[in-house]
């Protein structure tokens, strides 16, 4: 049995796995309403209420399956990046658990775990492009295999997800704003506010929305009768063109027909509809994880685990845990 740990902000993940690679159960706690009426995620909140609910949290797991602890063969934790606070809450315990148990610990990044989260459901062959649009990143990679993706390009301002949640606070909606933002669409005009489409046209694999976001102030400034249901639906719809358009030119450019799209943004259901709609139009297969894998989760951490322990590959307990994205682009020379 693996034991899993994903506390890399503000919600706390536990998993565990069978010795064969099985998911056998996971949980979550969520701090969103502790957050919520302040817009966004407070780090010192989230750092202090992962310490109090951690505990209790992977007791839960253990009785509900009926495991002794002694059973744990191996720990998988979320070493980075995210709040260092946050952190550092569940790789101290982990490597606490490892040290007592005898056991070995693996450190697990968080943007390799969403990455990879779509083995959780299902097998998907190599090379595929990977879009990991989520509350901190928005990024694009170029997956080989398990131990080789390279980041092709990111977001040089804003994430997908913090344009969800920043354009939501203009529009006194509460956080996070993804989803509300996504259900008030669903009763609005996607066509009736041109907001911009930022770097689409650019032959750059980055991506840009903070501009978006405060195209969208402007238009709440200058038309203060604003219907709020076209404001969010001409804004995701603006969000999942370039979105979409970006993952499917870089597919063409590095001739590859499988597209991943993980992280919390990708479980949003336009940005899902219309990615389907528009890689079958090219013959492309996109695939997305299940809603409840996109957002935070520890069964993401406990995949790419899996895979370290099965292979041997160890981390000693020395192993400091990191806040920033240890990813450096990738510069991919264009074939002529
Ligand atoms: P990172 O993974 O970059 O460290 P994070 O872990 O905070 O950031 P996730 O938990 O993967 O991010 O995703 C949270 C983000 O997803 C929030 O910004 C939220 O608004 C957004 N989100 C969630 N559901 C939806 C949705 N249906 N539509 C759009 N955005 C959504
Ligand atoms: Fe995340
Ligand atoms: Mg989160």
């Amino acid at each position: 049995m693996l034991l899993a740990i994903e506390t890399s902000c503000d919600e706390t993940g536990v998993a565990l796995f069978s010795e064969k690679g099985n998911l056998i159960k996971h949980l979550l706690y969520s701090q969103v309403a502790l957050h919520s009426p302040f817009g966004g995620i407070v780090p010192e909140i989230a750092s202090r209420k992962q310490l109090e609910v951690l505990s209790p949290l992977i007791k839960k797991l253990v009785e509900e399956t009926k495991i002794s602890i002694q059973e744990i063969k191996g720990v998988c934790v979320t070493f980075g990046p995210g709040l260092i606070g946050s952190i550092l809450v569940g790789v101290s315990l982990a490597k606490a658990l490892c040290f007592a148990l005898k056991i070995p610990l693996f450190a697990v990044d968080h943007l390799q775990a969403h990455l990879f989260s779509i083995f959780l459901e299902r097998e998907v062959k190599f090379p595929y492009i990977g879009l990991l649009v989520s509350g901190g990143h928005t990024a694009l990679f170029l997956v080989n295999s398990w131990e080789d993706y390279k980041l092709l390009g990111h977001t040089r301002d804003d994430a997908a997800g913090e344009a969800f949640d920043k354009v939501a606070k203009l529009l006194n909606l509460s956080y996070p704003g993804g989803p509300i933002i996504s259900k008030l669409a669903e009763k609005g005009n996607r066509n009736a506010i041109s907001f911009p489409r930022p770097l689409l046209e650019e032959d750059t694999f980055d991506f840009s929305f903070s501009g978006l976001k405060t195209a969208v102030l402007n238009y709440l400034k200058t038309n203060p009768q604003y219907k709020i249901e076209d404001v969010c639906a001409s804004f995701e719809e603006a969000v999942c063109e370039v979105l979409i358009e970006k993952t499917l030119r870089a597919g063409e450019k590095l001739n590859i027909s499988r597209i991943v799209v993980v992280g919390g943004v990708a479980s949003n259901q336009r940005l899902r509809k219309s990615f389907a709609e528009k890689a079958q139009q090219k013959g492309v297969e996109v695939y997305f994880p299940s809603p409840e894998f996109c957002t935070d989760n520890a069964a993401m951490v406990g995949i790419v685990g899996y895979y370290k322990w099965k292979n041997g590959l160890y981390d000693t307990l020395e192993k400091e845990p990191y806040a920033r994205s240890i990813f450096k682009k990738f510069n991919f020379q264009i074939q002529p």
